[in-house]
């Protein structure tokens, strides 16, 4: 080891996490009367950070009715414009209170603080300040000269990016004139109760959003209250149908973003040296806990012991360890349950063929932590290629021609995203348009814009969120069309 990093770690003391938190239902705080309470804990440590309030049947009515209230009495009455200064408030709020949001992201959920700080706090800004800004142009969103709001929204969010998350469901909901119910998961509650705080800190109307905790139970008894309008959900496909299952043959709307499978191409003439840091980025981001992660990568056989052997020297300087230290690369696994199912997928891939490499890592004792990993020597039919990972693992294949590489990228349940690596337009345009995916980066990868609409096909889900697509789910179209 030529040379190591001091330990470089940003200072906790900015945030102030309470013993114990309540609900935060009509603008303010409340006791559950539900179930009993549960503990969030830090993944890297395992220190527990706070008690969290599991909300039952009567909490989850009563959320919704103060949503309902608001919507009818305050919400939807507001001059478009005014509802924009609320949103465009809580966007300023957000970057004024950025470093204690990024150090609280990365303390419950275990991401390291320079992608918290750098990224997820950003992109959660960028998606008020986006979405403030169409709050008193909806008549332009292509959907009718007046479309209206749909009502009380259902919205359950996943662990991963529990800030931005949040972001893509309530900015573009209440900038549609929507009021929400929003569910965090159950590791990673603490974030979306500090938003409340930051909507209380920016006057919004008591009710237009409100927080409850807890966890499947929660969620489902939200999901399937007969007085919501709109339910949107991120998290995992099994879940993902379950409510698609209940919310058949009723009113409400719905949008689901589910898993993925990814492939990353890289063909023959791609620049290398970015193809490498693009496959990094496109795995090991967030430890893996990305919907969209280039989980597979198929490289060109021609140049495939050329990628491989940089992506080997490249990942032995990755940094694991402390979410808080600013030089980690790749922090804690989020929970022990999520470590188990790395665990076991990767022992699959081992026993059925596939070649596991990890750089040597020394990673901390106490925790939930997985080292970056490769496997080669992959076929399509293992199931390290056909399971969505949802961790620092990377699956290698390799393909010989366009057709080829095409026909293995579409051979997924999945298909949310996909990324092209190739030095010549023509070709990533011409293979984008046969790829089954939402979204497809080229030369790039992992890059999120609020202008931009992110969803999937098949099993990864359907409907849009972000850009003008994204305002569709949370409007009816006057037109006499479905939106
Ligand atoms: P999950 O789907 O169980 O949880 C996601 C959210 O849904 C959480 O808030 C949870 O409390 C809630 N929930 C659970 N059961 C529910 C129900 N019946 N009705 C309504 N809400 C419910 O996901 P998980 O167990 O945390 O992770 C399992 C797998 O899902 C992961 O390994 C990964 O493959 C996938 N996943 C995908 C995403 C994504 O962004 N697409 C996010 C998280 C997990
Ligand atoms: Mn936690």
């Amino acid at each position: 080891m030529p040379f190591d990093y001091a330990p470089a770690p940003e200072s906790r003391s900015i945030v102030d996490i309470k013993p114990s938190y309540g609900l935060f239902i009509g603008g303010e705080f409340t006791d559950a009367k539900g179930g009993t309470p549960f503990k969030t804990i830090s993944p890297a440590t395992e220190e527990v950070l706070a008690e969290i309030s599991q909300a039952g049947p009567s909490d989850v009515d009563r959320a919704v009715k103060a949503a309902r209230t608001a919507y009818t009495q305050t919400w939807r009455r507001l001059a478009p414009a005014e509802r924009g200064k609320y949103l465009f408030r809580i966007a300023r709020i957000i970057q004024e209170r950025s470093r204690e949001l990024a150090v609280l992201e990365s303390l419950d959920n275990g991401k390291p603080i320079r992608e918290s700080r750098d990224v997820d706090v950003p992109l959660m800004a960028a998606h008020f300040f986006y979405y403030a800004g169409w709050a008193d142009k909806l008549s332009y969103a292509g959907l009718g000269p007046d479309p209206k709001p749909l009502g009380v929204a259902a919205q359950v969010i996943p662990w991963n990016f529990p800030l931005l998350m949040m972001a893509w469901k309530i900015a573009p909901a209440l900038a549609a004139g929507n009021t929400v119910v929003l569910k965090p998961a159950e590791t990673t509650p603490l974030t979306a109760l500090l938003f409340a705080e930051i909507c209380q800190q920016a006057d919004l109307p008591p009710g237009v959003v409100n927080i409850i905790t807890g966890a499947g139970d929660t969620g489902r008894a939200l999901v399937e209250h007969p007085d919501v309008d709109k339910i949107a959900f991120t998290g995992s496909t099994e879940v993902g149908r379950q409510i698609a299952i209940s919310a058949a043959g009723t009113h409400k709307k719905l949008t689901l973003e589910l898993g993925g499978k990814a492939a990353n191409i890289i063909f023959d003439d791609a620049p290398i040296d970015q193809a490498v840091e693009g496959i990094v980025n496109g795995i090991f981001f967030n430890q893996g806990h990305v919907c969209c992660a280039g989980s597979r990568l198929l490289v060109q056989e021609s140049v495939a012991d050329e990628v491989i052997s940089s992506l080997r020297r490249r990942l032995k300087t990755l940094r694991v360890g402390d979410p808080l230290d600013k030089n980690t690369d790749v922090g804690a696994i989020n929970s022990a349950e999520q470590l188990g199912r790395i665990r076991k997928l990767s022992a699959i891939g081992e026993k059925e063929g596939a070649v596991r490499w990890s750089p040597p890592c020394d990673l901390p004792e106490r925790g939930f932590w997985f080292p970056p990993t490769i496997f080669t020597e992959v076929s399509p039919s293992h199931r390290i290629a056909r399971d969505e990972i949802f961790g620092p693992v990377l699956s290698i294949l390799t393909f010989r021609t366009p057709d080829e590489a095409v026909a293995k990228a579409n051979n997924t349940p999945y298909g949310l995203s996909a990324g092209v690596w190739s030095d010549k337009g023509s070709r990533i345009l011409a293979i984008a348009n046969k790829l089954r995916a939402g979204v497809v980066w080229a030369n790039t990868f992992n890059r999120f814009d609020p202008t931009s609409p992110f969803g999937g096909y098949k099993e990864s889900g359907y409907g849009r969120e972000g850009g003008r697509h994204g305002l569709a789910a949370y409007l009816a179209s006057n037109d006499g069309e479905s939106a």
